[in-house]
């Protein structure tokens, strides 16, 4: 099958009939597809151009986020879920902002702004190497401890006011988080979020592939999300940032994780963290949901970090040889 090429619209359909139209809807034939930017076991996002849209005048980039031709029922609600979530909310820097739809028929296409440099899992990952050649040339990914602080500073902006709207991510985790050409770090991937209401909680009733290692217990044990397992998933992706994307738990399998930290084990601090900095993770890891905090508290304690001039993540110092990344582990989402 040709990867590299979206039909954007089945070639015969009985009859046009028009959905009342929407404010989100945006005519097809003002997208041009280009590349496969990321992709999942069901879900594909391209990189487009759209002509006038977003109040903009002529040609945009953008992100459009599809389904692959064998995704079932589910992904499909899935994604139409996702699309409703990002609907819901208003613009903020630090979260990927829904540009426009197209749902009257399929293949559905959400519209998402366009962040330049992808997943901040792999940016980390990336920098890694300027450590060891230098920054000699333009768009360099040389890293200090300050950037890495601001970038976790940024998400727990973005999980704040996610959080303030009712939104339950659920899948929090640095492969999620997508950064811009100026370093600015935005959560993405709302396809496992819920919009919670007045509950405040959710019990997932289906499964699928899940996010083992960047989940709380009470999520792992019982099904239960919540702000506060949101929170215990921000707290392991401060150890990805801190990490420079290492894939947490090293060297156990999921089932060990389950265990380990069901019985009260945590990601170790890494050496070259300081107290200060690993104090936030761990408090992040509280096994009683309601002992840990909320991200407006988060937010607050990067922000005292970020006001002292002091290196919390020692990168000089940085073992690049003792973290390995795990790339394919069975039916578990890394
Ligand atoms: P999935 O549900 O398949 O995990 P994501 O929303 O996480 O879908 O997107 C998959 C990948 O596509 C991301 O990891 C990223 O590389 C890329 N991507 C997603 N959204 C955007 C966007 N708005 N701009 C640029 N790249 C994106
Ligand atoms: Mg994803």
């Amino acid at each position: 099958m040709d990867n590299n090429h979206l039909q954007l619209s089945e070639e015969t359909s009985i009859n046009e009939k028009e959905e009342p139209a929407d404010e989100w809807e945006f005519p097809r034939h003002r997208l041009r597809i280009f590349n496969i930017v990321g992709e999942g076991a069901f879900g594909q996002v391209w990189r487009a151009n759209a002509i006038d849209i977003d109040g903009k005048k002529g040609e945009s980039t953008v992100a459009v986020k599809t389904l692959k031709e064998n995704a079932s029922e589910k992904e499909k609600s899935d994604l139409l879920q996702e699309l409703a979530v990002m609907k819901g909310l208003g613009a903020h820097p630090h979260v990927v902002r829904l540009l426009a739809c197209c749902t009257e028929k399929e293949p559905t296409l959400v519209i998402m702004e366009f962040v330049s440099l992808g997943k901040l899992q792999q940016f980390l990952r990336d920098s890694r190497a300027e450590r060891h050649y230098g920054n000699t040339h333009g768009g360099s990914k040389f890293l200090t401890s300050r950037d890495l602080t601001h970038f976790a500073f940024q998400v727990a902006r973005g999980m704040e006011f996610l959080s303030s709207n009712g939104i339950i991510h659920r899948d929090l985790a640095a492969r999620n988080i997508l950064i811009t050409e100026e370093r600015t770090c935005k959560v993405a991937d709302f396809g496992f979020a819920r919009d919670v209401g007045g509950t405040h909680v959710y019990e997932r009733k289906s499964d699928g592939r899940l996010p083992i290692r960047w989940m709380a217990p009470e999520s792992l044990y019982d099904d239960i999300f919540s702000v506060k397992s949101d929170v215990w998933s921000f707290g392991v992706l401060l150890w990805e940032v801190v990490t420079l994307g290492s894939t947490p738990y090293p060297g156990l399998s999921a089932g060990d994780v389950m265990r380990k930290v069901r019985g009260g084990h945590r990601l170790e601090k890494p050496e070259h963290c300081r107290r200060e900095l690993y104090n936030i993770m761990y408090y992040c890891w509280e096994a009683e949901p309601s002992a840990r905090p909320d991200f407006e508290e988060v937010v607050a304690l990067l922000e005292r970090l970020l006001c002292t001039e002091t290196d919390y993540i020692e990168l000089e110092r940085f073992p690049d040889h003792s973290y390995y990344n795990v790339q394919h582990l069975d039916g578990e989402k890394l």
